[in-house]
Parts: structure tokens; C-alpha cells; sequence
């Protein structure tokens, strides 16, 4: 156990029956390999920090059913080739004992596993994954999670009968006999856990703005900014973006809708901001070629951490509504320079209604884009390491 490991989450992995189909395997005949447990592995490897840790139980290797030579040159060959699609164990433990002795290091003993419990592991944090009831109180026993690989069904042997009098349920956080399944549940539950949630509540002498925002939404929410025409505009962003968000505005309208628009524009920006948080596991860029009827716009965002705007557009009238159509430039702008995000939108001529609505449409579809988080990864989309 050395110093590189301190506190690292182990993964501790049975072979047969999770990585290869159980049985003596001791031929190169009998290696049949366990669907997707590859791809899922090597994601594991490539993406969490777990230190990985075989734990197999080999019934009597050594002994004439069983022979040494029978079983060395098959168990590399596993080995081997695991590490040709880049997945290593960090550490190997295989008890060759029989049922009969009692061996202290056969499953679910914890006899193999001393140096784990000397302080340098996080096993709270740790799991197992077995695909026997022996696994999960081995789990228990080393007092981590375990993972069931067994078919869902058999959830129930878990809270009855012998494994309910264990105590097992508590242990297992998941039964599954699907290495798709288990890598999400391990890699994204992880993230699913951060929510991108945020609230801001803005008093001005000028404006009061509140905004809640939820960025893994479903395109739900409400707009109350006393400017019918901006309310519909933003009632698109919410709707296309797929987050979800209320914003409530009450500013002095009776000087006129400047001071309202852009409050608004600043709280929205600040919202995206917060909510993206350190912006892991996103991609980063979106966009939108959008069409309205006589009016094509466009519209490419970066979350990259630096204001920019780009605006070419000329609106054919000077308001739509009772909105100044001048003052969409300015929303963008202001939304921009809060969120830190490169906006680069660009409509052609034509119906100002339609110009309006077609890049309002575009910015939606483009941040939806952009915010969208992988499940798998919690990588930073920049080569800065900061964005
Ligand atoms: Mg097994």
C-alpha cells in the first residue's frame, strides 16, 4: 500500500460471473466474456479514480481437478487481455481454497484484505460488484456498497430469507446484470447528484428581478415582465432551451422599457452563469440555424468564460409591438457580458416579428447545445483547465 493510493475509493471486482461467465475456467475454451463488460470497465478506468482490486474466490486450484498449470496461463490471458482495452487492477486477490477449510481469505471473508483497513482507503466509498450473495456480505463485511450482478428480479432474495436476516439490502445500492446499466449508475449518478439550480432575487432602485433557474429542465416556466411582446420572446427562450425558469420583473416602465429589458438580460446572464457551475461535463458550444418563414437566423454561443458580441441585424421596422425592436441588441449584449459566453447571432431582412422570434429561437436552441452535460464524463471542455 503506498502513499499514490491514500484515500482512494476501491472497486473491488469478482471475475467469474461479472467479467468472464462463471465456471472452472481453465481452459482458453471457457473464456466467454460477459456483454459490454468492456466498454464499461474501460470507462470506469478512464473516468473515476476508484483503485481497482480483482477478488475471486478459485475452488482448489493446486489440487488435481483443479491443477495450477490449468488455471495461471488462462487467468492472464483474462488479464492481458482487460489491459489491451486499457483496463488494469491496481491489485489481484485470489483465495484457491476450498468450501471445506474455511479458509480466513474465501468469500465472504475478509482474510486477503488486511492492508484496506489500514487507514489509507476510503472504503465508504468503495463497492464491490459480485455476482453472489457471498459478494454483498462481502461487501458488508468490509463495510462498502456493494453492486448485485444478478438479474433485477432477484431484488426480492435480497430482502427475504437468509440474505434478508444479513441484513443485505442495505448493502446492495444496486441489482443489475447489465454493465451498461451499473457504468451510468456508478459514473452518472455522480453528477446527476450536483443540480444546476439557481436563484436570484435583484432589488434596484429601478427594477426588482427575480429569476429561478433549472438547466436540466423540460422547457417549463413563467414570464411576468409587464412587456407582452418581451414575455413571449422569453417564454421561446425558456420553451427551446429545455430549462426550466421563472422570472418575474416589476421595473419603472413608466420611464420606459430600458431599465426592465436589461435588468432582466443581467439576472438571466448571471443565472446560466451560477448555474453552470464549474461547466464539467458540458459541451461548452451550440448552434442554430433556424428558419421563419421569410427569415433565416443564426446564432452560435460559447460558454467559454469571455464576453463577446457579434449582432448583425438590420430590423425592418422600429418596433414590434410596443417593443423597441434597438433594444434586442442590447438584452443579448448585457445577457453576454453576465454569462461570460461568445454570441454571435446574425438574422436576415424581413418581417421584424419574424426576425425578433427567429433569433430568440436560435439562442434557445443554441444553449440548449451548449449546457447540455454528458453523463459519462465530468471532463472540462477547454484545454486551459479553467473556463
Ligand atoms: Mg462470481
Amino acid at each position: 500500500m503506498g502513499q499514490p493510493h491514500m484515500h482512494k475509493p476501491i472497486l473491488f471486482l469478482d471475475r467469474d460471473g461479472i467479467l468472464v461467465e462463471e465456471d472452472q475456467v481453465d481452459s482458453f475454451e471457457k473464456i466467454r466474456w460477459i456483454p459490454g463488460v468492456f466498454n464499461a470497465l474501460r470507462k470506469l478506468r478512464e473516468e473515476s479514480n476508484y483503485y481497482f482490486a480483482m477478488v475471486s474466490n478459485q475452488d482448489g486450484v493446486g489440487t488435481p481437478s483443479f491443477p495450477s498449470e490449468a488455471f495461471w496461463p488462462v487467468h492472464e490471458r483474462i488479464i492481458d487481455t482487460l489491459a489491451g482495452e486499457r483496463i488494469t487492477f491496481d491489485a489481484q486477490h485470489i483465495d484457491m481454497s476450498l468450501p471445506e477449510d474455511h479458509c480466513p481469505g474465501r468469500k465472504p471473508g475478509i482474510g486477503m484484505l488486511g492492508e484496506y483497513f489500514e487507514g489509507g482507503y476510503d472504503l465508504e466509498h468503495s463497492l464491490m460488484i459480485g455476482d453472489r450473495l457471498t459478494d454483498v456480505q462481502l461487501a458488508k463485511n468490509i463495510g462498502c456498497k456493494a453492486i448485485w450482478f444478478a438479474d433485477p428480479s432477484r431484488l426480492e432474495e435480497l430482502k427475504q430469507g437468509i440474505a434478508g436476516e444479513l441484513g443485505l439490502s442495505e448493502t446492495c445500492v444496486l441489482v443489475s446484470d447489465s454493465w451498461q446499466e451499473i457504468a451510468v449508475f456508478i459514473l452518472g449518478g455522480k453528477s446527476v447528484k450536483l443540480e444546476r439550480r439557481v436563484e436570484i432575487d435583484r432589488r434596484t432602485a429601478e427594477t426588482h428581478v427575480a429569476v429561478s433557474l433549472n438547466l436540466d429542465g423540460s422547457g417549463k416556466g413563467s414570464v411576468e415582465t409587464g412587456l407582452p411582446f418581451f414575455d413571449h420572446m422569453l417564454a421561446q427562450l425558456i420553451r427551446h432551451s429545455g430549462v426550466d425558469a421563472t422570472l418575474h420583473a416589476h421595473g419603472d416602465l413608466q420611464v420606459d422599457e430600458h431599465h426592465t429589458v436589461e435588468d432582466v438580460a443581467i439576472v438571466l446572464g448571471q443565472a446560466f452563469l451560477q448555474a453552470l457551475g464549474d461547466k464539467r461535463g458540458i459541451s461548452r458550444y451550440g448552434y442554430e440555424v433556424l428558419p421563419m418563414d421569410d427569415v433565416l437566423a443564426q446564432v452560435a454561443i460559447d460558454f467559454s468564460g469571455r464576453p463577446y458580441l457579434v449582432w448583425d441585424a438590420q430590423f425592418s421596422r422600429p418596433s414590434v409591438g410596443t417593443f423597441p425592436t434597438e433594444m434586442f441588441r442590447h438584452f443579448f449584449k448585457s445577457f453576454s457580458d453576465e454569462a461570460k459566453c461568445n454570441l454571435d447571432m446574425r438574422v436576415s431582412e424581413g418581417n421584424a416579428h419574424h426576425q425578433a422570434e427567429a433569433l430568440f429561437k436560435a439562442f434557445a436552441r443554441a444553449i440548449r447545445q451548449a449546457v447540455h452535460r454528458y453523463p459519462w464524463s465530468d471532463a472540462l471542455p477547454s484545454t486551459k483547465g479553467v473556463l
